[in-house]
């Protein structure tokens, strides 16, 4: 099973100083930022997925895009391991309120062509419901995945005409397992020998393969799937026995810091991030102060004193009762909720980042652990998709060769 990291420009500052919490000076974000896969000596996953519409959002400068177009896609990211793949999607999320997609397959075919990625989907549109009785479908859910298939019957027609490198991937969108494997036999139909199953990220499990399920019954020897946007670890050796080649999520990433408790990953568990807010940052804190409930002052020294705590607790000068009193002093002061407490006095005593064999808390320690501002939440995200690049290895998974452009062109040319 290959796995996909979708990139969405979620770099790390190298300068960032963790003690003094300074940069820099006239940082060079694009040019000197680091990318995941930079941030270790060897990356945590086997390709980089980078949707255009991250491209369009404007998260690049206008003179960044142009660049991009120019030197391509590895350049760009300055990914040098030749065995990284790339692979390039529309990020249909973007636009699922639309109409229609607002490109036309001629300018992806082109944009993906010039940016030299090795795999690219065909143009689609997200479906969002699912309904394995069929009596509830929408009628706009059949209107989606008859455009999805035509555009790409029309994406391969212009791959063909265009004599692109990249290796096509058709993608499937559906609404139940009936749905999906139509939209499958149609791809195939086409000559799709790679192919992409959208619209699954909200699905259970058990949906995903009685979908997968339904599939098997017409997928022909030697196509392989790709499932957007999904990992279930526990579950990665029935996919792959139904078929899937290839899976991409931000989930571990995003975990570090938009779960409410699981935002540090190990191989066995996971554990609760230590939150110490920016008094400027938090916007219950800044409430309070305006309020006058809570002197700014005191809110500074409090933050101050968890930092400084922990760095001591890293060092081994202070214990884990003396760490915990100065967070939980802190979080008496902006915490609306409960307390996280017994979490954090577990992370304190297991040192959870003390073992982890990861470039990131062989570098930053207990920062690791530290859910405070990009630098520290990304890092651990980081460490995230190292820990489930490690565990999907552990699964043994069987590894199956995608068809690469170098392959196809052997093929064409054979
Ligand atoms: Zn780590």
């Amino acid at each position: 099973m290959k796995f996909f990291f979708p990139d969405s420009q979620d770099q790390i500052d190298p300068s960032f100083d963790f003690e003094t919490e300074g940069r820099t000076r006239l940082r060079l974000r694009h040019r000197e930022d680091l990318y995941a896969h930079e941030a270790f000596s060897k990356a945590p996953f086997d390709g980089v997925l980078v949707s255009k519409a991250v491209l369009q959002a404007g998260r690049y400068s206008l003179a960044q895009k142009q660049r991009m177009m120019r030197s391509g896609v590895r350049e760009f990211f300055r990914i040098s391991d030749p065995n990284l793949l790339t692979m390039g999607d529309c990020g249909a999320f973007a636009y699922v309120r639309e109409e229609k997609p607002p490109y036309s397959v001629e300018e992806v075919v082109d944009y993906y062509q010039a940016m030299g990625f090795d795999f690219g989907m065909s143009v689609d549109h997200i479906i969002f419901g699912y309904d394995p009785t069929e009596t509830r479908v929408n009628p706009d859910w059949h209107d989606r995945q008859e455009l999805t298939t035509s555009l790409a019957k029309d994406f391969m027609r212009e791959h063909l005409r265009s004599g692109s490198r990249f290796t096509p991937i058709g993608v499937a969108q559906g609404w139940s397992p009936r749905s999906y494997a139509h939209a499958v036999q149609e791809l195939q139909n086409i000559g799709y020998t790679y192919i992409a199953l959208g619209g699954m990220v909200g699905l259970r499990t058990r949906d995903i393969l009685t979908c997968l399920s339904a599939i098997r019954e017409i997928l022909r020897a030697g196509v392989r799937l790709h499932i957007l946007g999904v990992t279930r670890l526990d579950s990665m050796q029935d996919f792959a026995d139904l078929g899937v080649a290839s899976i991409d999520s931000t989930s571990p990433l995003r975990q570090a810091f938009k779960d409410e408790r699981d935002n540090y990953h190990t191989e066995d568990r996971t554990y609760t991030a230590i939150r110490v807010p920016q008094v400027d940052a938090n916007p219950q804190l800044l409430r309070k102060i305006k309020s006058g409930k809570v002197n700014q002052g005191e809110a500074r020294r409090l933050e101050r004193n968890c930092l400084l705590r922990l760095n001591e607790f890293e060092r081994g000068e202070c214990s884990v009762s003396q760490a915990l009193e100065a967070i939980l002093d802190y979080e008496a002061l902006y915490s609306v909720g409960r307390s996280f407490e017994n979490a954090y006095r577990e992370v304190l005593a297991d040192t959870p980042w003390k073992r982890c064999p990861c470039d990131i808390c062989k570098s930053i320690g207990i920062h690791a652990i530290v859910f405070r501002g990009a630098e520290r939440n990304r890092r651990r995200g980081f460490h995230n998709l190292y820990i489930f690049y490690q565990k999907l290895q552990a699964k043994r998974v069987p590894q199956p060769a995608l068809i690469t452009a170098l392959e196809q062109e052997e093929v064409a040319t054979a």
